[in-house]
């Protein structure tokens, strides 16, 4: 938690994440994978997304998850702490300096190549049976073995003592895509490569290939363990993107106005002078900025929800304020919460509307609320 949170006040911004929808979320992707009965590997990288990696890993760890991936060995350390027993494992590379936190807090390393290979045999010393994650990469272009060198890599990697191979696993470039070729491709690559794997004999407990999308459009790429992570926390990756009924965000952004003040005709609002009032209103602040997440891109294009309506952001958002014509609302009142993220129905306003006005996706903008703003849960 950052160390600018001051506990116990009034706060004027907060995110809400709701874990009974978490746990919805989660009923909704296991009947999805209920045919092929795998396992889900929840992803809660990166603070879970920006929503709060210890509170959305024990509200699932409550649900009979079991498995988690995290892209640093500090993530997994901290997890570690709260959840003693589950599986962790670290979909990032790992420094050699880390191996000695990866063996006695036993957390799963992923296996990129020989190198990694060597350096984690050797610092086991005389452990045996320490389970590690091989990473094919067969078209993602990212971590992970290049597919051509799979056979010569697990013929090699079983002379190596200590080594355990619990789990092989891709990851898909393209599982959002309209087009469904590249996984398609992908697949068949990972599928040549487990061919030859078990024809050498090694039997890995756990396969598997498939995100969040890959999950809700490739039943094929489920083998025995899923690894979603966006779509349990109700987002989309892509406004294209369908996800099945019941799957709803659980997070939302709020805000208290701050301060409320009547414009006239003429007058100008914020840094540059980018919007200039036409018609007598109501102009509200709110004490959120850039620097808590709400990027430059939204300024004069997002709009909040005041009193159930929306209205709009107007000037250019800065560092911890932007402003909000509220002249529509009747009866606004100083400290009254407000809503940047959040909301049901056509006035909801969604990280991937807001990710749609600053040219990104939605995982960059839930991420991208700084650890400042206080998280409160829902249960
Ligand atoms: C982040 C990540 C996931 C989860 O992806 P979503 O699109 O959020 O479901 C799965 N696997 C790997 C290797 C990842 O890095």
């Amino acid at each position: 938690m950052s160390p600018l949170l001051q506990k116990n006040k009034f706060p004027l911004t907060w995110v809400e994440v709701d874990l009974n929808i978490l746990k919805k979320n989660l009923r909704a992707v296991r009947s999805v994978v209920r045919e092929s009965s795998a396992g889900i590997l929840a992803v809660v990288k990166a603070d879970a997304y920006g929503h709060g990696m210890l509170r959305v890993s024990a509200a699932l760890w409550e649900e009979g998850v079991r498995f988690f991936g995290v892209a640093t060995i500090d993530e997994a350390l901290v997890l570690r702490k709260s959840l003693p027993k589950a599986a962790i494992l670290v979909l990032g590379c790992f420094h050699p300096t880390q191996l000695k936190d990866y063996i006695s807090k036993k957390i799963t390393p992923t296996i990129s190549g020989m190198e990694d290979a060597m350096l984690l045999s050797r610092a086991l010393k005389s452990i045996r049976k320490f389970p590690v994650h091989v990473k094919i990469d067969t078209g993602m272009g990212r971590l992970g073995l290049p597919y051509q060198q799979a056979g010569d890599f697990f013929k090699k990697i079983q002379s190596l003592p200590g080594i355990t191979i619990e789990g092989v696993y891709t990851h898909f470039s393209s599982a959002d895509d309209e087009s469904v070729t590249p996984t398609h491709t992908q697949l068949k690559i990972f599928e040549d490569c487990l061919k030859k794997i078990r024809a050498l004999g090694v039997k890995p407990k756990y396969i598997h290939a498939a995100n969040s999308m890959g999950v809700l459009r490739f039943k094929e790429a489920h083998f025995n363990l899923v690894r979603p992570g966006l779509v349990l926390y109700g987002l989309k990756s892509s406004p294209r993107a369908k996800l099945p009924n019941g799957i709803r965000p659980i997070l939302s952004w709020r805000a208290r106005i701050s301060f409320l003040k009547k414009f006239t005709c003429g007058q100008t609002v914020s840094y540059g002078r980018t919007h200039k009032i036409l018609k007598n209103t109501l102009i509200a602040t709110l004490p959120v900025g850039y620097s808590h997440g709400y990027r430059v891109a939204f300024s004069n294009r997002a709009s909040v929800i005041v009193r159930k309506k929306r209205c709009p952001v107007v000037g250019r958002v800065t560092m911890d304020q932007i402003l909000v014509d509220v002249g529509r609302i009747s009866g606004v009142k100083r400290w009254e919460g407000v809503a940047l993220i959040g909301g049901r129905g056509a006035q909801a306003i969604t990280a991937q509307d807001l990710a749609g006005l600053a040219g990104t996706i939605p995982y960059e903008i839930v991420c991208g609320i700084h650890s400042r703003v206080p998280r409160i849960y829902k249960k």
